[in-house]
């Protein structure tokens, strides 16, 4: 069992990271780890992996070995731990011996909490390398990015396979084994390669709620991602292109319109590419526009935006890119340029020589991403299901739950288009007949097909509307597709009873079709976090980190927003532990000082919720309720009568009043202390914890007894809900 309680953890993770809350599962992720437990805990990219081990890290005594393959990664994360005060280094082979040497000799000696390594570093006979590990004696064994041990994931790397030994050779280290691969088999075979002792496995939600999903057609793309780029100056962002050609292309276009931009493919080579990867970072590049090889190795937490200008192949990997976005959970946008032909392109490429198989895997996951393109419903719940995790209709920020909707009766439309594709002798596809009903003059369009009836009666509509039409009617399976690469339009018997008047049809038609939206600017000033910034950039240089590792941008935010001038004030604002606000805080409020001088503002930190309580008092439904007797009870208690005086006043049983005051913890009013002891508290969370049990105080009372109240039981319920740890 560990001796860390809930508690402490928290403290913990407010002094060495300056973060208030855990995220979903870092907290059981870490007690498993701090009990000696084996670990594979499977969470999305930016959901925070790094805390699971970097936390008990710090709480146990001696090194904690991180096998990480990506080099890049591995220099920002010593980085950012070091910026926050953590003995960190690394061991890989972008250093010279010497270099290599003074490393190996600052972890022989103590100096060391956090040792990265590449796996590359693992020589074929591992033995020498074991008896260097010995020699450390270390307390946690990290495996990241751990589906890179298996060949079932994407990414397999051999050297990977030689950590297979490391459990027999430290059968007494709990390793946790971490990744953002979420597949059953890719699981199993982790938990099998590493050999791990009765692990515990932790698989997180997949969703990113931070990120929100747009597809818009790929009209203007240029012209559009240009606006979206001036309209958001003080963020950085990832476009996604297909070609290295074009990503040389619009990066060129968006600099000479005065935007901060590069481009990344692998045609550079590795010099230059780390060149612009690492200006990305320190935020010298606001934009890159890269082929998919951008972005593996990079933890830049402040992506605002990632921009598909080309569709990706498959879902796994537009998730993958998208997820790029928001890792520090600030609202960020994934935009998706869409255009039907481009899945035709792809297509060619999806053909593998010599292995159907192969070819034909890619072709269905292609066929899916159109799916997920053309889809007419939620983006996230599509993501989800496709994922395999339950997800309800409506997620309020997709481009479709944002737009407005209305049903119509549709049948006289309807009709138009099919007669257009029926006269026209079936063998056309959308563009062609949404060009003939709209009379199109192009040359393109048959002259006999002029001549008929039916050409130019769809004019009242636009372009947009008839191919969302057709759409509509595809989905309904009021009309049929040819599966081939020409996707001719065909009727069916649906599409009969409509041409008939036998069958009427209602669509829902997009008022409104939202755009990607902007921020709300209303509550930060724009100038002072633009001060902030550029302090923070400076720092930066300085300490030749990225930016990102000195603070993140919420943090950032957070000081434009509060205007904190004190220096205690500082350990309010999020992302500000103990060693930064120690380390950097006077050089930030020196800046805030004087723009409020100037400017004649004062401090807004009355108006911040203290750190624990923002994110329950943020969502009201799940405030809970508390009536007026439990008022009554509370009164009484806070007047200094004990339980058995108020129960005799108000002629209800002990157990009644204790169950009153227990409500006010939950609301956050009653300090737990007040009704149950530390020790004790802490017994029950255990309790609670290995029984799964948060709801019921009765099986809790069974297993620890006459030495507990349900008074306290009842007050370590509603503590145990408010930490959110059920
Ligand atoms: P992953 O490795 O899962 O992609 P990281 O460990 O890099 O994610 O974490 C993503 C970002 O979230 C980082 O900027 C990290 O500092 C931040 N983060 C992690 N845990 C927390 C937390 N409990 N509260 C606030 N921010 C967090
Ligand atoms: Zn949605």
């Amino acid at each position: 069992m560990s001796t860390y309680s809930t508690e402490k953890l928290h403290k913990a993770l407010q002094h060495f990271f300056g973060y208030d809350q855990f995220r979903l599962n870092q907290l059981p992720i870490i007690e498993s780890v701090l009990e000696g437990r084996d670990t594979l805990a499977i969470m999305p990219t930016g959901a925070g992996k790094s805390i699971c081990y970097q936390l008990p890290a710090m709480l146990l005594p001696g090194i904690t070995i991180v096998v990480s393959p990506l080099i890049a990664l591995m220099k920002d994360q010593v980085d950012s731990l070091t910026a926050n005060g953590i003995y960190a280094a690394f061991l890989n082979s972008s250093q010279s011996p010497a270099e290599q040497q003074s490393v190996i000799k600052n972890a022989e000696q103590g100096n060391i909490k956090l040792l990265y390594i590449a796996p590359e570093r693992i020589p074929a006979n591992s033995d020498g390398f074991f008896t260097f590990l010995e020699k450390l004696n270390p307390s946690i064994f990290a495996v990241d990015e751990a589906h890179c041990i298996s060949q079932w994931g994407h990414d397999f790397r051999p050297e990977y396979l030689k950590l297979a030994s490391l459990k027999k050779r430290f059968p007494k280290v709990p390793v946790v084994a971490l990744t953002a691969s979420a597949d059953k088999v890719t699981q199993n075979d982790i938990l099998q390669r590493l050999e791990l002792v009765e692990p515990r496995v932790f698989i997180s939600s997949f969703n990113r709620p931070n990120i929100h999903y747009y597809i818009q057609p790929k009209k203007n793309v240029f012209g559009h991602i240009l606006e979206y780029v001036k309209k958001h100056k003080d963020d950085s962002g990832i476009i996604y292109a297909l070609s290295r050609a074009s990503t040389e292309d619009i990066a060129g276009r968006l600099h000479e319109a005065g935007i901060k931009a590069a481009y990344y493919h692998a045609g550079m080579d590795s010099a230059e590419r780390s060149r612009v990867q690492d200006a990305f970072l320190r935020d010298e590049y606001r934009v890159v526009v890269a082929t998919i090889a951008f972005g593996m190795g990079i933890d830049k937490s402040n992506v605002r935006f990632v921009i598909h200008h080309d569709v990706s192949k498959n879902i796994e990997g537009y998730y993958q890119e998208t997820g790029r976005a928001g890792r520090d959970g600030l609202k960020s946008d994934a935009i998706l340029f869409y255009s039907p032909g481009d899945i035709m392109k792809l297509k060619k490429f999806a053909m593998v020589d010599n292995n159907p198989q192969q070819s034909a895997i890619s072709m269905k996951k292609l066929e899916l991403m159109q799916e997920y393109c053309e889809d007419e419903g939620c983006r996230r719940q599509f993501l989800m299901e496709y994922f395999g995790e339950p997800f309800p209709a409506y997620c309020g920020s997709c481009d479709y739950c944002l737009s407005s909707l209305e049903e119509k009766d549709a049948t006289e439309d309807a009709q138009k288009l099919l007669s257009a594709v029926s006269r026209t002798g079936e063998r056309y596809g959308a563009g062609y007949i949404i060009d003939f009903l709209r009379g199109s003059a192009s040359e393109k369009i048959n002259p006999a097909h002029k001549e008929l009836k039916t050409y130019g009666i769809g004019k009242g509509l636009k372009k947009e509307e008839w191919q969302w039409m057709v759409q509509q009617l595809l989905r309904n399976k009021f009309l049929s597709i040819s599966n081939d690469q020409y996707a001719t339009l065909k009727l069916n018997e649906k599409s009969w009873q409509i041409l008939k008047g036998e069958s009427q049809i209602k669509l829902v038609l997009k008022k409104e079709k939202a755009q990607v939206t902007d921020y709300d600017e209303s509550e930060f000033d724009h100038a002072l976090l633009r001060e902030l910034k550029n302090l923070r950039t400076d720092i930066a240089d300085r300490e030749h980190v990225p930016a990102y590792a000195i603070v993140a941008d919420n943090t950032l935010v957070e000081l434009a927003t509060y205007l904190p001038q004190k220096f205690d004030e500082l350990k309010h604002i999020t992302g500000f532990g103990d060693y930064k606000v120690g380390k950097y805080g006077a050089g930030f409020l020196d800046v805030i000082k004087q723009y409020a001088a100037e400017h004649n503002l004062e401090s807004k930190m009355h108006f911040k919720k203290p750190k624990k309580e923002r994110k329950e008092s943020r969502d009201t439904r799940e405030k809970p309720a508390v009536n007026s007797t439990q008022k009554a009870t509370f009164a009484m208690f806070n007047d200094g009568i004990s339980v058995e005086e108020i129960a005799r006043q108000r002629n209800l049983s002990p157990i009644t009043i204790e169950g009153h005051l227990a409500a006010f913890i939950a609301t956050g009013e009653l300090d737990v202390y007040r009704l149950v002891s530390k020790d004790k508290l802490e017994e029950i969370l255990k309790v609670i914890k290995s029984t799964g049990q948060g709801f019921a105080a009765k099986p809790i009372k069974d297993i620890l007894g006459d030495d507990y109240s349900y008074g306290e039981i009842k007050a370590a319920l509603e503590y145990n809900r408010r930490m959110g740890n059920l």
